[in-house]
């Protein structure tokens, strides 16, 4: 029984609610649940210690010019004394801004005080209470049993604060009044006792209110700060990250690093397994992320495919250089999701804290625009910062914004070149040339905008404007004449670019046989199953397939057995260098007669001058496109080129 008051006394003494039946907390919610108590009575203590004061004065007068006054004044003194030294301790707290921990010894520390002042209280009724008048008793009572209420109300928060202040109160009273064995005083003694009873139980439940009200906030706390997929970090808590790691870096010196991380083709993936298998591969993408960083770096999930990470206490960027060669690498193996390989690589940026910048924005700016750039050029590896970056960076910008009006503003255009028969001269069609008419800087070429635009998801409209125009003219052609459309290799990465290629076929009445769609030798096409099944089913709708610069990809030979092709366009280096080279003379007829076998029709680009067309025709190679035929112009001079081609003719 003693046993098990003095644990439950030790328990209360060291600040373990659960006595008041509290949850079991760990120590981070336990330290938040100080943190408010302490604070609910910091609030309280200005207040409390002038009433303290004034209360103290109250009994001085009282006791005025009787015998036991000179004691009283002693009393007060001390009384008022200690007062004073927690008044002014509270003020010169309450400039600091509320903390985010609290140490036990916080929480004990205002229970001495408390103890300290509640003796005081308890002197009076001892000392004092049998000598006074019956008036003055009245006060002695009264001072009491305001001091335990009031004092037991303004400490509710800390218990074992309450229960220090209170008790030594309660106690001295209770001695005063049986001191003076009369049956009303003793009355009053019970009265104080079925007092003290229910101001233990109000403390208790006002402490558990508070500890429930302090989880609960924690829990939001926790949700606004949580991505629900991967239970990292999200945005909001990055930027809190990032807002902390510049105070350690004012305060210590601190230096650190801000990765940021895309997923690279994170889309195609989502839309080649399943949006489930999306998830999936963010979750495994996080832990292989967190499994690259040490405990004191923060990886965040910032949205969809985009993480990033603060690296901290970083002396050298050579430190940040690891952790990117990590996350690299953690990458360059395939991930499983539901039994399908999966292999998805990351792009990084990374700026660096204080040489990149200072302050939030700047840095965030920086490792966005290293990001940005590392997608651009090497995907599936890292970039730092660079000052010349920023500048590129801007005119992208700026050119991204212009095309995005452009598009709006109907500032694109499609012009026509033709493509003929060598054997007869003939015109067979034309390929659809994207420009951009710049109202200030005059013509723009679709080999500076076409990039940005893959870029920044432009692409998808830019396509779609390019097939549905080309295919409005291609209407008002003779129908043996076929229109070529460029395609770029994020046009391959939904189906849904199939129906929307049927649905402007069947909108402009073009037959499907007369539409090619260029493709280019590239990476995210052949290794890409997605792309390869809509290139069949884009076939599958009549619509021919042509590889356009053929010979200029380093493993041509491979798409031409991968890659389900109607045409090749033999590409314009092969041209010009053939006349005078003998051995590129051979790569050509080598090509075409590979190409004929395969059942592929060829068509050479970039035919300039008559030796070339010469050339081209005594080898037997079907079709020709260059500036000898004709430049690339206007709808109307395409119509024009096909009339004047018949006129000749005929
Ligand atoms: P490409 O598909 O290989 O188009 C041929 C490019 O070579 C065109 O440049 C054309 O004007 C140029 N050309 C044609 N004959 C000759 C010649 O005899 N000599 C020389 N030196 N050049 C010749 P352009 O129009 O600047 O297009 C550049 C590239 O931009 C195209 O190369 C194509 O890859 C891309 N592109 C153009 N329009 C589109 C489009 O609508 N969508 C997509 N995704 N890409 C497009
Ligand atoms: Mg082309
Ligand atoms: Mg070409």
């Amino acid at each position: 029984m003693l046993k098990r008051a003095l644990d439950q006394a030790y328990r209360i003494w060291s600040g373990d609610l659960r006595v008041f039946g509290a949850p079991a907390m760990d120590e981070f919610v336990a330290s938040r649940v100080r943190v408010e108590q302490i604070d609910n009575v910091l609030r309280f203590t200005s207040a409390t210690m002038m009433a303290n004061i004034f209360n103290s004065l109250v009994l001085v007068v009282a006791e005025w010019g009787t015998e036991i006054a000179p004691q009283v004044h002693l009393w007060a003194f001390a009384l008022i004394t200690s007062c004073m030294f927690l008044y002014l301790r509270r003020r010169s707290a309450a400039v600091a801004p509320k903390p985010k921990t609290a140490s036990p010894r916080v929480i004990r520390r205002s229970a001495v005080y408390a103890l300290v002042i509640g003796i005081l209280w308890a002197l009076a009724p001892i000392l004092f209470f049998e000598q006074s008048s019956y008036q003055a008793q009245l006060v002695i009572i009264c001072l009491c049993t305001g001091m335990v209420c009031g004092g037991a109300f303004a400490l509710a928060t800390i218990p074992i604060a309450s229960i220090a202040f209170t008790s030594p109160i309660v106690v001295g009273f209770a001695i005063a009044v049986l001191q003076m064995q009369q049956p009303i005083y003793l009355l009053v003694a019970a009265l104080t006792l079925v007092y003290s009873f229910v101001l233990v139980r109000a403390v208790a439940t006002h402490t558990l209110q508070l500890v429930q009200r302090v989880i609960a906030q924690l829990e939001s706390e926790q949700a606004a700060h949580t991505d629900s997929l991967t239970n990292l970090p999200n945005r909001v808590a990055f930027r809190e990250g990032v807002t902390a790691a510049l105070s350690r870096l004012t305060r210590y010196g601190e230096g650190f690093g801000l990765l940021y991380i895309d997923i690279d083709d994170f889309k195609s993936v989502n839309d080649r397994f399943g949006h489930a298998a999306g998830d999936q591969l963010l979750i495994q993408a996080a832990d292989r992320m967190k499994a690259c960083t040490r405990d004191v770096d923060l990886v965040a999930r910032l949205s969809g495919d985009e993480f990033a990470i603060i690296a901290a206490s970083v002396k050298e960027p050579g430190q940040v250089l690891v952790v990117a060669e990590r996350l690299v690498r953690a990458f360059s193996s395939p991930f499983f999701i539901a039994g399908e390989k999966v292999t998805s690589r990351i792009s990084v940026g990374i700026a660096i804290a204080p040489s990149d910048g200072i302050d939030t924005e700047t840095l965030l700016k920086k490792a966005d625009m290293a990001l940005y750039s590392s997608k651009r050029d090497r995907r599936g590896l890292f970039q730092f910062f660079q000052p010349q970056l920023d500048e590129l960076a801007q005119q992208k910008r700026a050119m991204e914004k212009e095309l995005r009006q452009a598009i709006a503003n109907g500032e694109l255009e499609i012009a026509y070149q033709p493509f003929i028969r060598l054997s007869d001269a003939q015109v067979s069609g034309f390929e659809a040339l994207v420009r951009w008419n710049h109202p200030e800087r005059g013509p723009i070429s679709p080999a500076e905008f076409i990039p940005i635009s893959e870029n920044t998801g432009l692409i998808q409209e830019i396509g779609e404007f390019v097939l549905g125009e080309s295919l409005r003219t291609a209407a008002k052609w003779p129908d043996h004449l076929r229109v070529a459309v460029n395609f770029s290799p994020m046009q391959l990465r939904s189906m849904s670019i199939v129906a929307l290629i049927s649905g402007l076929l069947r909108d402009s009445g073009v037959a499907p046989s007369r539409l090619e769609v260029e493709i280019t030798e590239s990476a995210a096409i052949v290794e890409n199953d997605l792309a390869i099944s809509i290139l069949k089913a884009i076939r599958a709708l009549g619509v021919r397939v042509a590889l356009d610069d053929f010979g200029t990809g380093y493993s041509s030979l491979n798409y031409l057995r991968k890659l389900p092709l109607d045409r090749i366009k033999l590409d314009r280096a092969f041209t010009s260098d053939m006349v005078e080279h003998p051995d590129c003379a051979s790569i050509v007829k080598a090509v075409i007669t590979l190409a004929y076998d395969l059942g592929l029709a060829v068509t050479a680009e970039g035919v300039e001058t008559e030796e070339q067309r010469n050339f081209l025709t005594g080898i037997g190679c079907e079709e020709a496109q260059g500036y000898l035929i004709a430049r690339p112009g206007n709808a109307k001079a395409a119509l024009a080129f096909v009339r004047e081609a018949q006129a000749m003719a005929a």
